[in-house]
């Protein structure tokens, strides 16, 4: 029987272990509370949460602002799916669409959707407008990549666990090797079917694995040069994760988005999800220019519950709340502080080898082979000590705090980390 009685957090795991399916492995704390930087477990535990929700949670656990928004909508109106109009969509498609600076958007609800979206808009634009005969448009991705669950994203995954078995794949992909703008140039020179590249500024699921500072400005000249798509999917790394709104924004540091030559490699397609709701709600948008959106025509896709009114209302205040608290320069200034107190620590460690990223999506890797649990007991000794993370991919662990931390915050936490590390130090 369920209750209303607080359970423990033996009795929430086993809950889930008996009826939840086993498609994950979380680390053994049961959470009931969150409020900024700060989540809360069963038993009252405190700890900094140093994951964010993959990098959903931007804004901070319930940011009165957002809950605020959400509750008002919640209360008026939830759903009337697109078969009519609602009165928050359209003040949310223009609001959205001057900040990122796009003619259009596509809203969807979760990141997955918004690729297939993204891939599906490509394929179309390919053989209505670039004259690829019907059938044959291709897609370049990148090895490494991560762009979610469904089963044409997984077809072109090389995650033996995310693929394995559930085959077969969907066909239409290239794989290049990441941060390598003459594989890029190369498939494009024998392929001249290609519809888009769809790439992550930096790969976050791969283990915060960060590109050359020019990748993203080449691979967007090579696009361009070949007439072919550059698709961005920011679903972890946009909205101020990297210390700019977008990662595409390279070193721009404006408050907002400036579209400035220099730095921006402007998507053709942007795609979105995560902190585009401050992990409120699920919201995801594919953003995009006429000539392209406009290959999708009524009856052509759509989703029940994309463009609702609740995520309409929750995006707007979410993506308020990135501006009005200056997310991106806090996430710059503490992300540069955090990997310097991690590079002081690591000159003298034999259990970190690196610590790599930007703004606040960071990641260090350890000194340990590929399938050891080193980086896992550390996790699970980093919550001992009040501080929540995963690893990822191995032996790498992730830190990617929500963007509202302050320094004092931050320095809390660099040293539960380097206290941690330092009982594994051999
Ligand atoms: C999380 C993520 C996705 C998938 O988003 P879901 O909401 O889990 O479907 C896609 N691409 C990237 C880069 C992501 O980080």
């Amino acid at each position: 029987m369920i209750t209303e009685d607080q359970l423990t957090s033996q009795e929430a795991i086993a809950l889930e272990e008996k009826h939840g399916a086993h498609n994950y492995h979380p680390l053994p704390v049961v959470l009931s509370r969150g409020e900024g930087v700060f989540v809360w477990d069963v038993e009252g535990k405190k700890y900094y949460d140093f994951l964010s929700a993959y990098s959903a949670v931007n804004q901070g656990h319930c940011h009165p602002a957002i809950v605020d928004a959400m509750n008002k909508q919640a209360q008026t109106l939830t759903l009337t799916s697109r078969a009519f109009h609602n009165d928050i969509l359209g003040r949310y498609e223009a609001f959205a669409t001057d900040y990122f600076k796009f003619d259009k958007l596509l809203p969807m609800n979760t990141g997955a959707e918004a690729v297939e979206t993204a891939i599906k808009i490509a394929r179309k634009w390919a053989y209505e407008k670039k004259g690829v005969k019907e059938q044959d448009a291709q897609i370049i991705v990148c090895e490494n990549n991560f762009h979610g669950r469904t089963t044409t994203i997984i077809s072109f995954s090389n995650d033996e666990g995310a693929r394995k078995n559930f085959g077969p794949y969907t066909p239409g992909f290239i794989k290049i090797p990441y941060d390598d703008p003459k594989a890029l140039e190369r498939a494009l020179i024998e392929n001249k079917n290609v519809a888009g590249f769809l790439v992550e500024p930096i790969q976050g699921e791969a283990g915060v694995y960060t590109p050359s500072d020019d990748f993203m400005k080449q691979a967007k000249a090579i696009c361009e040069k070949h007439n072919v798509l550059f698709i961005a999917d920011e679903i972890q790394t946009g909205i101020a994760r990297t210390g700019a709104l977008l990662a595409v924004c390279g070193n721009c540091t404006c408050e907002g988005h400036c579209e400035r030559q220099e730095t921006y490699s402007r998507p053709d397609i942007l795609i979105l999800g995560k902190a585009l709701s401050g992990g409120a709600y699920p919201v995801s948008a594919v953003l995009a220019d006429d000539e392209i959106m406009n290959v999708i025509q009524p009856g052509q896709h759509g989703s029940t519950f994309g463009g609702n009114p609740v995520a309409g209302a929750v995006a707007m205040a979410a993506l308020n709340v990135v501006k009005d608290e200056n997310l991106a320069q806090n996430a710059r200034k503490l992300g540069e502080l955090f990997r310097a107190k991690l590079n002081e620590y690591i000159k003298d460690s034999t259990i970190v080898n690196l610590v790599r990223g930007r703004g606040l999506l960071n990641a260090i890797v350890i000194n340990d082979t590929e399938d050891s649990s080193t980086a896992w007991d550390i996790c699970v000794a980093l919550k001992e000590n009040g501080l929540l993370a995963k690893p990822t991919h191995g032996n790498i662990i992730r830190f990617a705090p929500p963007l509202v931390m302050n320094e004092e915050q931050l320095l809390d936490c660099v040293a539960i980390i380097t206290k941690t590390l330092g009982d594994f130090e051999k």
